[in-house]
């Protein structure tokens, strides 16, 4: 079967290669994927950043072999291990082969004080898709079955095949919820748009967003945000000028939203002035959501007894989707019409597998929000 595979710890170096159709174990479901999405993870992956080297030397034993890369998919299930039960942590749920489903990306052991408290998200042992082991980027891919996830036979498949990040977008935007709220997004990467959509759809009174991207603030303007401010990317000339840029944003934010600044901000963007801006312009008693991840570790908050203490803030950091409660939500999303039409404006392009190397540049150059590879009809 072909497979996109990282093969060396370099930049690029993912190769189009033929392999085995992997072989299930008892526990496992053999799927035919049908499309799989391309994450800012893997262009991370594509740039051999820092962040993810460490799991990648480790699943291919210091490139001895190459890792199927991918973890956002869609597709049919053509073998069902002798062991499988149920999927979905539902007992209601069974599976058959011809099946149209998506997976949960996060392996998780099942048995850690997490996930035996109703926490499998932030399980301490989990194996991440892709990253880990192999993953989507396939035509096939084996996968334990508690990772499986059933759609709707009639979900168009590339809707399907972003569920997981739209998964990591609901688990941020609706912690709190946003009915009636003022909401300021900062940073409009596909996430940070889903969670547009997601505050559209579940009825933010307002949606404010902060980006740098022309393409991006294209797309916005077509998927109900109400406010769009462009910022700039540092390097700014000097400190005055970044902090002087932060005021700006934090003004325009608060005057967007009324005086008193929005009600739930979501930091998005991992910058730490759009932290710092988020914080800031929140109203007192107002609540962040804390997503995106920081290049530089460490970041400072100039008025942390004002800002966050006297401001009564409540601040929540977020990590992938709760198993599978946010699954649920999503599902509901995905099954409206009009969430669908918003979902696909995100995507800019579904391409043939073949043509990944030409779509991760073009994304890595920030000229498309989220892609799709289609591996062809069942
Ligand atoms: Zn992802
Ligand atoms: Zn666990």
């Amino acid at each position: 079967m072909p497979s996109i595979q990282k093969v060396a710890a370099s930049v690029g170096a993912m190769e189009l290669r033929t392999t085995d159709v992997p072989k299930i174990k008892p526990n496992e479901v053999l799927i035919k994927v049908r499309a799989s999405a391309i994450c800012g993870s893997d262009l991370h992956l594509w740039q051999w950043d820092e962040s993810i080297r460490g799991k990648l030397l480790k699943a291919s034993d210091q490139f001895k072999h190459g890792v199927v890369s991918g973890h956002e998919f869609c597709g049919h299930v053509v073998e069902i291990g002798k062991d499988v039960k149920t999927i979905m942590d539902d007992p209601n749920v069974k599976l058959a082969v011809g099946d149209f489903v998506s997976a949960e990306s996060h392996v998780v052991c099942g048995k850690c004080y997490q996930c035996t408290h109703g926490e499998k998200h932030v399980c301490v042992n989990d194996k991440i898709i892709g990253f880990d082991r192999d993953g989507c980027f396939a035509q096939y891919i084996a996968l334990d079955s508690s990772c499986v996830w059933k759609n709707d036979a009639d979900l168009p498949f590339e809707i399907a095949a972003i569920q997981e990040p739209l998964g990591n977008a609901m688990h941020a935007a609706a912690h709190f919820p946003l009915k009636d709220q003022r909401v300021a997004i900062f940073g409009l990467g596909p996430i940070g748009m889903f969670c547009a959509v997601i505050a559209v759809i579940h009825g933010a009174k307002q949606v404010i967003a902060v980006e740098t991207s022309p393409t991006r603030i294209e797309i916005a303007k077509t998927i109900g945000v109400s406010n769009i401010i462009e910022t700039k990317i540092i390097p700014f000339p000097d400190e005055k000028g970044r902090a002087e840029e932060r005021a700006r944003i934090t003004k325009l934010v608060r005057d967007a939203a009324g005086h008193d600044g929005p009600d739930v901000a979501l930091e998005m963007s991992g910058h730490a002035d759009a932290m710092v801006n988020a914080i800031k312009c929140l109203r007192r008693g107002g609540k962040l959501i804390a997503f995106g991840l920081p290049k530089n570790q460490a970041f400072t908050f100039d008025n942390y007894s004002g800002d966050v203490i006297f401001n009564g803030l409540t601040v929540q950091g977020i990590i992938g989707r709760r198993i599978y409660d946010t699954w649920y939500k999503v599902r509901d999303l995905v099954r409206n019409k009009k969430a669908q039409d918003l979902l696909r404006k995100v995507i800019s392009e579904v391409a043939p597998y073949q043509d990944y190397p030409r779509v991760f540049e073009k994304m890595l150059a920030g000229k498309a929000s989220k892609c799709v590879l289609d591996w062809g009809k069942a």
